[in-house]
């Protein structure tokens, strides 16, 4: 990968890493930049917006920061209208990835380039990047805690557990899942792991809107029906909210805690985790996705083409979207006090 990034760098007008002949796209350092978020589905994304905002104006251009909590039709109406506003660059966390074809092409046509953020576009040959953190590694990594955790927590196997799975028209939801799945999917099928409801595919167990509330009453029927007389020891959980959500579910059953996994670091799961309750997190701050995204803008405005790291893995359906992928790391009680050293919010909690 770092190969790649040696290389991922070159002049728009030599061409780009799909290989189609753009001209030099420099622009004024002082362009509108569009960035159209999602719902506030987890705090990555509300500290995404002031972290967009301060940034892109201390890089001299003039941001237009835009949530789409009405649902996808708004984000689309969104995107449209920083067309219009003559955006030079829009980045795009989608609510769902594969509805924003038609305001994609005409931001294409006006001359901007896209940057898909932290959530992959699909079934378009308008998103010129992406940036977001690895995806199928944080579902590996969640995988790999929830058996860690298992070991830890409730002796021998074989071990009950139950799969959750994120919003289905999230892009990023089904490779988390896949991610996971390539790690206990062995497990299940040797009798390591027992998902004593049945419900092991993606379809069965996904999240609509990602929804703690949805997940929440999943859980509830699940506990009262399957679990009534079985014990419950683990949860596969996309992220914290929901993992939370999970936890309040079986705290309400009377249940014993079972090892529950999480993503994004949100304040009260890491408290959650130093009192041994929720297993583990994922790091992945905000801050240097964000960083790299406007980087990617810095670069386009001077008429470079921004670096990459992996011009393979995210094909969208329509073509291979160029990435610049980040690491994402694993939390749990065990390095929760050095994981956070350096934030600026979570490192005052667990010092
Ligand atoms: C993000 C996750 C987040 C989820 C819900 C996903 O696309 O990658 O970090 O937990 O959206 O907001």
């Amino acid at each position: 990968a770092l190969a790649l990034t040696a290389c991922g760098r070159e002049d728009t007008g030599t061409g780009t890493a799909d290989g189609t002949e753009t001209a030099a796209a420099g622009f004024d350092q002082g362009a509108t930049i569009g960035v159209a978020l999602p719902q506030k589905t987890s705090e990555n994304w509300v500290l995404a917006e002031s972290l967009f905002n301060e940034g892109l104006s201390e890089a001299g251009f003039e941001p237009d920061v835009q949530f789409a909590n009405g649902g996808v039709s708004e984000q689309q109406n969104q995107i449209s209208a920083m067309v219009t506003n003559g955006a030079k660059v829009i980045i795009v966390g989608a609510i769902d990835g594969a509805q924003l074809g038609t305001q994609l092409k005409m931001a294409k046509d006006s001359g901007a380039t896209i940057i898909a953020y932290d959530r992959l576009l699909l079934n378009t040959a308008d998103a010129d990047y992406y940036v977001a953190y690895d995806n199928f590694r944080v579902g590996e990594l969640q995988g790999e805690a929830l058996l860690a955790g298992l070991a830890e927590r409730k002796g021998d196997g074989p071990y009950n557990i139950e799969l959750m799975a994120g919003s289905p028209d999230d892009a990023n939801a089904k490779v988390f899942f896949d991610g996971a799945m390539s790690i206990l999917q062995p497990k299940i099928d040797d009798g390591t792991l027992k998902v004593l409801s049945g419900q092991d595919t993606f379809e069965q167990v996904v999240t609509q809107g990602w929804k703690a509330e949805n997940a929440q009453k999943r859980m509830d029927t699940l506990l009262t029906g399957t679990y009534s007389s079985e014990e419950l020891h683990g949860i596969l959980s996309p992220n914290d909210t929901l993992a939370r959500a999970a936890l309040t579910s079986v705290k309400a059953a009377g249940k014993e805690t079972p090892v529950v996994t999480g993503q994004d670091s949100e304040v009260e799961s890491v408290k959650s985790i130093m009192a041994g309750e929720q297993y583990s997190t994922i790091n992945k701050d905000t801050r240097a996705l964000v960083e790299h995204a406007i980087t990617m803008v810095t670069d386009l405005q001077a008429g470079q083409a921004p670096e990459v790291n992996d011009e393979e893995s995210y094909d969208n359906g329509v073509k291979v979207v160029p990435a610049y992928l980040l690491e994402p790391v694993i939390v749990t009680e065990e390095n929760v006090k050095t994981a956070y050293e350096d934030d600026p919010v979570l490192g005052p909690i667990t010092q």
